[in-house]
């Protein structure tokens, strides 16, 4: 509700006359959430979205400043005050079609995006109330507006292109393979997703839990892309079940986007890895959403259900790791992290929603070895305190050990969430792909291209482990690099 008197419908019948004034003074609107105790046992999805009315008055409160602060804060450029614009005029059509412009993944990215450190970040209403948490609701806005339109019977399919004939082999089906393989079907090319799993949509299906993104969501976008006419091919891997040399020399595709991602999880380093009931968040991720081990007793997917669990890290995948735990029924789940909570980087809602739920933290705290039972059984994870000293060359305060401070914390189940770095398969068998000392796919940051003719990449498998609007980012900008190839053969 307004901060002054004025009734929501009033306002919204003045909502193109509202002085900047006014705007200012039209407080964050809630956005509707289960309550922790209901939803920490299940897979539903926690927020609700906005309703229309609500959605409408978070628009009234952008102040459509000429700079534009918010979209220099969004790595794929949507113009984000034109589009709250026609929200605010009721024009949710037009509004879902200003996006897409430059986002295909917006119920996604709604829903995922670390907006508080991007477009909101730069939010002129934040700085004028000098208060980050009142900047416009700008990811909750466009979340409402993607809902809108799945909510509707799918518009006429988009006239197609005539076809150039050239044909392109994405290999992942992530966000940076689907922004990719969206912008060169409509470029006129013959595009094929070639995907390792048996599902499509890379870590958005096997990585990020339904209770925080539905996977009828990703379906959604995965379907209108074969409207398109896009072709999906699933359990491929490339690398094994054929090489690019392969798909460029004997499949006769003309160019190749390599967006594998980066699958391949780090480990602690520490005795008592190999443990029964220790897993990379990675692997425990998918065994749950993948493999659907949340639906026990109805599928009998293995995997340790523990009473007390602990998982180490403090990012997305940790929260996702750790909240994904209490729904396979853990009494008790510790996040144990080396660093304060200031430092954690998963975002900001997530760590509200796992507190929420009873998640525990356990800050400036890092496991120095697992324990076991005689079984060969996790019981204990052994930490040490930590103290923070200078700041390290990501500019956060370094952790340093506090020398005797061990103590056990029991635990039954160890997840660990420290990070991923990307799956060598498709590149180790490509001799002429240059890699980093990290694995990462070395590319010209300008086009995606990589050290061999006709073959791109992007997205975390060039990165490192990053962020899903990233990721869309690169796919896209490779895209135009690929046409361009395509269209003149120059390298
Ligand atoms: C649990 C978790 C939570 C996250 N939460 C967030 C969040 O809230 N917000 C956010 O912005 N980011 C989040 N991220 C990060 C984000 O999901 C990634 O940055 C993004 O998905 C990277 O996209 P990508 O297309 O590069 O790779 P991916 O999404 O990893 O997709 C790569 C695909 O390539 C396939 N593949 C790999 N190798 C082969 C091969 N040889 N042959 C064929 N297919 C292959 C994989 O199976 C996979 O499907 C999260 C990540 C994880 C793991």
């Amino acid at each position: 509700m307004p901060e002054n008197s004025e009734r929501p419908e009033e306002l919204l019948r003045r909502a193109d006359e509202l002085t900047p004034k006014e705007r200012m003074a039209i407080p964050r609107q809630p956005m509707p959430e289960r309550p922790a105790e209901e939803r920490r046992r299940d897979q539903s999805e926690v927020p609700l979205g906005f309703d229309e009315l609500h959605a409408v008055i978070e628009a009234c409160r952008c102040l459509e400043c000429k700079s534009k602060p918010c979209v220099q804060g969004c790595p794929v450029g949507v113009d984000i005050p034109a589009f709250i614009r026609l929200i605010r005029q009721g024009d949710f059509e037009g509004a879902i079609a200003k996006i897409r412009e430059c986002n295909c993944l917006p119920a996604v990215t709604g829903r995922v995006c670390p907006q508080e450190e991007q477009c909101q970040l730069h939010c002129t209403l934040a700085k004028a109330r000098k208060d980050p948490e009142q900047a416009v609701s700008i990811g909750r806005l466009e979340r409402f507006v993607a809902d809108w339109e799945r909510g509707r019977e799918r518009p006429t399919p988009e006239t197609k292109p005539s076809p150039t004939g050239k044909r392109v082999a994405i290999v992942g089906s992530g966000p940076a393979g689907l922004s990719a393989a969206g912008d060169l079907v409509r470029m006129g090319h013959e595009v094929t997703v070639f995907e390792a799993f048996h599902k499509f949509g890379g870590v958005l299906v096997y990585g990020i839990p339904e209770f925080r993104l539905p996977k009828e969501i990703v379906d959604d976008e995965v379907g209108r892309l074969v409207e398109l006419g896009v072709r999906f091919e699933a359990n491929v891997v490339v690398g094994q079940t054929v090489t690019i040399d392969e798909l460029l020399e004997e499949e006769g595709f003309d160019a190749v986007f390599l967006g594998t991602g980066a699958g391949l999880p780090l480990f602690l380093g520490v005795p008592g890895e190999e443990l029964i009931g220790v897993y990379s968040a990675n692997e425990y991720l998918t065994r749950a959403n993948l493999m659907r081990a949340y639906e026990f007793p109805k599928v009998d997917t293995p995997i340790v259900r523990a009473g007390r669990v602990a998982v180490v890290g403090g990012g997305n995948v940790a929260m996702d790791a750790a909240r994904t735990a209490l729904r396979l029924g853990a009494q008790e789940v510790t996040l144990v992290y080396r660093r304060s909570r200031t430092e954690m980087p998963a975002r900001a809602e997530e760590i509200h929603h796992a507190e929420e739920e009873g998640v525990q933290f356990l800050l400036l705290a890092n496991p120095v070895a697992i324990l076991g039972d005689e079984t060969g059984r996790v019981r204990a994870l052994r930490c040490v305190r930590m103290e923070l000293g200078e700041p390290d060359a990501s500019g956060r305060r370094r952790p340093v050990a506090v020398p005797g401070s061990e103590f056990d914390l029991p635990a039954e189940l160890v997840i660990v969430a420290i990070g991923n770095g990307p799956n060598p398969l498709a590149t180790s068998t490509t001799p002429d792909l240059k890699t980093d000392s990290r694995g990462r796919i070395v590319v010209d940051p300008a086009t995606g291209k990589t050290s061999k003719r006709g073959v791109f990449a992007g997205g975390d498998v060039v990165l490192g482990a990053a962020t899903v609007i990233l990721a869309m980012g690169e796919g896209r900008k490779a895209a135009r690099a690929i046409d361009r190839f395509l269209a003149t053969g120059e390298w």
